[in-house]
């Protein structure tokens, strides 16, 4: 299949279209979701959603076009619109914080505020200009009063996230903030056990270094020089790995 170049528009398909791609994704053992009750399908048309197996498919493109149309949890409904990521496809950094803030959510680009501010200043410290790397959160879209991700809104957006760090293929990932590190890690232990050591995604093949998130550097800013550490940490891991 040509990953989903050939995947239009997410715009609800006729009921013909439809049962084609169901039968064309079927026959490729990929799992097709469809929202029931909606309006769409009332009107004789299928509004659907793209599956965590589907979404493995999407080159870039697709990829943000669906989610940009994301309705799988419920925080689509209170966004003004999602935050994809930023940055370069071709980086060897990839930075994941949490979920988009107030002012990620109007501007859709993330860490625009004043953490994104120090956390530009923190690559800066290694080397790396904002558009040198890859910039994403674990969730699309800003949750209400900027509490933190739920557990399901984190799953269902965990596969867009998978798929970027897949078509991006970094040589390593910035972890920033507890929510960030416990999310992409999969575990519950406290930020100050994660940091400062290297940890493994992808069967061992992709590194994480964990760090503070900037905005609690803002406020306790007597651990930025762990952070430092940190960051010399991934520094060290990359030319280790360009060697
Ligand atoms: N905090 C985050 O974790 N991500 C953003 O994009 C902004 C603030």
């Amino acid at each position: 299949m040509k990953s989903s170049g050939d995947r239009q528009s997410l715009q609800p398909r006729s009921a013909t279209a439809e049962s084609e791609r169901r039968a064309y994704l079927e026959a490729l053992g990929v799992d097709v979701w469809a929202l029931r009750g909606s309006d769409a399908e009332e009107n004789g048309v299928i509004a659907d959603e793209t599956s965590p197996q589907e979404t493995t498919l999407l080159e870039w493109p697709e990829l943000r076009e669906t989610v940009a149309g994301c309705t799988l949890c419920s925080l689509h409904k209170t966004r003004t619109q999602t935050v994809f990521g930023v940055g370069s496809e071709h980086a060897d950094w990839m930075i994941i914080g949490e979920a988009p803030g107030a002012e990620e959510d109007r501007r859709g680009e993330p860490f625009v505020g004043r953490a994104g501010k120090l956390l530009d200043e923190m690559l800066r410290a290694v080397g790396l200009a904002r558009d040198a790397v890859f910039i994403a959160n674990t969730l699309k879209c800003r949750p209400p009063n900027n509490r933190d991700p739920a557990a399901d809104e984190a799953a269902a957006c965990r596969a867009y996230l998978d798929r970027q760090i897949s078509l991006l293929k970094p040589k390593l990932i910035l972890a920033v903030g507890r929510i960030a590190a416990q999310n992409l890690l999969g575990t519950d232990a406290p930020l100050g056990r994660l940091r400062g050591q290297k940890h493994y995604l992808n069967d061992g093949q992709l590194p994480v270094v964990v760090t503070y998130h900037p905005a609690y550097l803002l406020r306790s800013p007597t651990q930025k020089r762990k952070a430092w550490q940190d960051l010399c940490l991934a520094r060290q891991i990359v030319n280790e790995l360009a060697a």
